[in-house]
């Protein structure tokens, strides 16, 4: 496994070989269960899998985790050679921007809502750093976590306007025991957080059993996910959501589909999850 912090290393692993199929999975590092599902999805799909670790600092706004965020490279590259990853590609600031650096990817539309307008700069981090690791790997395949559904809308926006020529794989959210979604940011949960952060797949598991039921007002639903996170005192609600799959927008009524997310608080720490109806992904 070549573990590289060159552009041009990468490169020449990349095109050693042209006729090798690349599938690639860029991370922030700080590796769980979700991460490698997402790797191992690629050694199926790819003769060679490249993941990328770098905490990308133009998806942080001032005041949240950049400083914070967790790291073990040493474990993360351990974790990637047990599983047989091909490149693991750990640039450092000054390779991904550069003194003089001045370009930035801005999807519009898809990246008003949700997460977008908790963090409204959060999305031209990630559009640009995507945008670049694509433009550095070429990578026929990449693989995303439905864990950050908005995520993987803005990237087929990014994917589809800029003509990348690759296909984006959406795989399942990786959950622990109690339903809480694999995130490096769990970490910083305190035990009582921990304890009660379930709360919020239960709200979600909440709106699917009542559209089972044949809910189909977004407002009920909405109503019924804030109550059981209201019964919850660790728990503060950032946002909830009952939107259009494709375009984000809030729903009124629920026909064909619908994707069910939210952000909550448990101290500092927020973390997102989401379910779509029915399940397709
Ligand atoms: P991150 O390191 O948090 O930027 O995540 C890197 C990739 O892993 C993104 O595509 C995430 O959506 C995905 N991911 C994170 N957590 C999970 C999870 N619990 N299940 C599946 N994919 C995940």
């Amino acid at each position: 496994m070549l573990v590289t912090d060159s552009i041009q290393q990468v490169r020449t692993a990349r095109w050693a070989d042209p006729s090798l199929q690349w599938g690639f999975v860029p991370t922030m590092g700080y590796l769980h269960a979700g991460h490698l599902a997402l790797v191992q999805r690629a050694q199926q799909e790819n003769d060679r899998v490249a993941v990328s670790i770098y905490i990308n600092p133009t998806q942080f706004a001032p005041g949240e985790d950049l400083t914070l965020y967790p790291r073990n490279l040493e474990q993360d590259v351990r974790l990637l050679q047990e599983i047989g990853c091909d490149l693991v590609f750990t640039p450092g600031d000054h390779t991904m921007y550069p003194a003089g650096y001045q370009t930035y990817v801005q999807v519009e539309g898809v990246t008003q809502h949700l997460e977008g307008a908790s963090r409204p700069t959060h999305f031209r981090g990630v559009a640009t750093i995507v945008a670049k690791l694509f433009n550095i790997l070429q990578p026929q395949r990449a693989y995303f976590g439905q864990k950050d559904y908005q995520q993987t809308v803005v990237l087929r926006r990014l994917v589809q306007d800029l003509n990348f020529p690759l296909t984006l794989v959406v795989c399942p959210t990786v959950r622990e025991a109690d339903g809480l979604a694999l995130s490096s940011r769990n970490s910083y949960l305190s035990p009582s957080d921990r304890a009660a952060a379930p709360i919020v797949y239960r709200a979600l598991l909440r709106a699917r059993e009542a559209l089972a039921a044949g809910e189909r007002q977004a407002q009920g639903l909405r109503r019924l996910m804030q109550a059981v996170i209201a019964a919850e005192p660790r728990a503060h609600l950032d946002y909830i959501s009952v939107a259009d799959p494709e375009t984000l927008v809030e729903l009124e009524q629920v026909a064909q589909a619908a994707v069910l997310s939210l952000a909550v608080y448990f101290g500092r720490t927020r973390l997102i999850d989401n379910l779509i109806w029915p399940d397709t992904v």
